[in-house]
């Protein structure tokens, strides 16, 4: 129906008055993001960006992400999000794959990665700003430029996965589904124009963009913008900027939950949504400090989430029920759907067109694997019971087979993480001669703790055959910039191993 550009301007126009961004120094209003963005547009269409260009932006949270991002939008052009960590090849290959026509990169990036990417910004216009004071002093001397009429159906955005399995892959996503994604998110959190959510996740993520931006534009809200997330000031900085819902990432949760003691009531926040979170997290999390969890299912190449945790329907544990204009089943190896309870490979229909991926960018080979017979299948393991929840069990690709048995390293660590002196939990196959594949568990302990009791612990709460065979203690997990484990690192991780 809209694009993210047309969306701004209804917004705008509906809430104008109404804050859209702050941050401690700055506090912009849905017309000033509306105006500047329109203005800053002006400055992309003289260096010749129009409709279905791509342009790679490498910003740190800050207001200038936004302005930048719906400016390229009015162009009808395609935001390139990349991580603004990645460094050397990954940095490159993000700009070269992506076929960036203009690189919009804040100067101290700039600065720090020059001999990473000079050799792919040749043949590029490189746009560099310090912050908002000259993008917003560009944006202020043109004129407002002349919007592209797009069709929802356009690509809006790319977004390179974070690689947790491999080379990242260019996920293009069109207006469509990212206004989808933020209009069914807002219905959920039940937001209203007096609401503001935190971001503190790197705004280059699919999370923040899709939960937070997206569901805040859809209905005049404000966004919170945080530079990162920081356990000590996590509460006073709700209570400080009265923010009411924030998005997280499964390590969030468990670090509020594990590293702030007691009750905590005074702050505003009434709920929050994400993934991957840990049960004891998540219930910890409502009963000591007032916070509905919304706990989903979700990837970059479907639009963000699928099914989710509601107010009417929530089981703890599950990823909810599946959102209205979606469709998920679980299918086997031959892509047959399975009976509820059983396992397999989560697979995704939309309901209406374009609210998942447009495909792999220019990677077809990928997106076909990937998209049969009309459904997308994700590559992830799960089950959905009688009524329709769905659990997650795990990559497919990650599933430990021990002596017939498939074995999902996520539910023994969640186990492991019920484990008293346990914070965190990793767990992997390694190759076995006489059972193919045994378990490996990697821990990280906040007081000593034998192997034989972390064994003795888990008997009798998991199956003897997922009884971790091997434990090691290391001082820190390996992940993802999303805080996923890198399995493939831990497996390797060399280090005392106790049989
Ligand atoms: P890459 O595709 O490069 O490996 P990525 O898959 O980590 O990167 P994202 O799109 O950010 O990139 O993450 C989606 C993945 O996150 C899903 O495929 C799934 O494996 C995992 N995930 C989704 N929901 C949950 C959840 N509720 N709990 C745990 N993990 C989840
Ligand atoms: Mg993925």
């Amino acid at each position: 129906m809209t694009t993210l550009s047309a969306c701004l301007a209804r917004t705008a126009s509906r809430s104008g008055h109404r804050a859209a961004v702050i941050t401690d120094t700055l506090t912009l209003t849905w017309q000033d993001v509306h105006a500047l963005s329109r203005g800053y547009a002006q400055v992309l269409a003289a260096h010749g960006v129009g409709a279905g260009d791509h342009v790679a932006l490498i910003c740190s949270n800050r207001p200038a992400f936004l302005i930048a991002w719906f400016a390229i939008a009015h162009r009808g052009a395609v935001m390139v999000s990349l991580n603004t960590g990645l460094v050397g090849d990954g940095l490159r290959h993000g700009i070269e794959h992506s076929d960036a026509k203009v690189v919009l990169i804040e100067r101290a990036i700039l600065a720090a990665r020059q001999d990473d990417i000079a050799p792919v910004l040749a043949g590029r216009q490189v746009l560099a700003f310090d912050g908002e004071d000259d993008l917003f002093a560009a944006a202020r001397a043109g004129e407002a430029a002349a919007g592209h009429d797009g069709h929802e159906g356009d690509a809006c955005a790319i977004i390179y996965t974070s690689g947790t399995t491999g080379r990242p892959k260019g996920v293009v996503n069109s207006h469509r589904a990212y206004l989808a994604c933020g209009e069914h998110t807002a219905r959920l959190l039940q937001l209203t124009p007096d609401d503001r959510i935190m971001v503190f996740l790197p705004l280059f993520h699919a999370n923040p963009q899709m939960y937070a931006v997206m569901s805040a534009l859809t209905v005049g809200c404000a966004i919170v913008l945080r530079p990162r997330f920081s356990v000590s000031s996590f509460f006073g900085d709700a209570r400080r900027f009265g923010c009411t819902c924030f998005t997280y990432v499964g390590t969030v949760l468990a670090m509020l939950a594990s590293r702030l003691t007691g009750v905590h009531h005074d702050h505003g926040l009434r709920r929050c949504i994400g993934g991957g979170a840990p049960v004891a997290a998540w219930q910890a999390i409502e009963s000591r400090f007032g916070v509905q969890v919304h706990e989903l299912y979700g990837m970059t190449e479907i639009g963000g989430w699928v099914t989710a945790n509601t107010d009417d329907a929530r089981r703890v544990g599950t990823c909810g029920l599946a959102r209205p204009d979606m469709e998920v089943r679980i299918v086997d190896a031959d892509d047959r759907p399975v009976p509820a309870g059983t396992r397999g490979e989560i697979a995704v229909r939309p309901r209406t067109p374009f609210v998942i991926l447009s495909g792999y960018y220019k990677d077809p080979q990928a997106t076909w694997t990937a998209a049969r017979n009309f459904w997308f299948h994700t590559g992830d393991a799960g089950s959905l019971d009688a009524d329709g929840y769905l659990t997650f069990h795990g990559r497919l690709r990650e599933i430990i087979r021990r002596g017939g048995e498939n074995v999902s390293p996520v539910e023994i660590e969640t186990a492991l993480l019920r484990c008293p002196g346990v914070e965190d939990a990793a767990v992997v196959g390694i190759a076995d001669p006489i059972f193919g594949e045994e378990i490996k568990a990697v821990l990280v302990v906040s007081s000593p703790i034998a192997a034989a009791g972390v064994r003795a612990f888990l008997a009798g709460k998991i199956p003897d055959f997922m009884l971790p065979r091997y434990v090691q203690f290391v001082t820190r997990i390996p992940k993802t910039e999303t805080e996923k484990v890198q399995r493939h690192l831990v497996r390797e991780m060399a280090g005392d191993v106790i049989d």
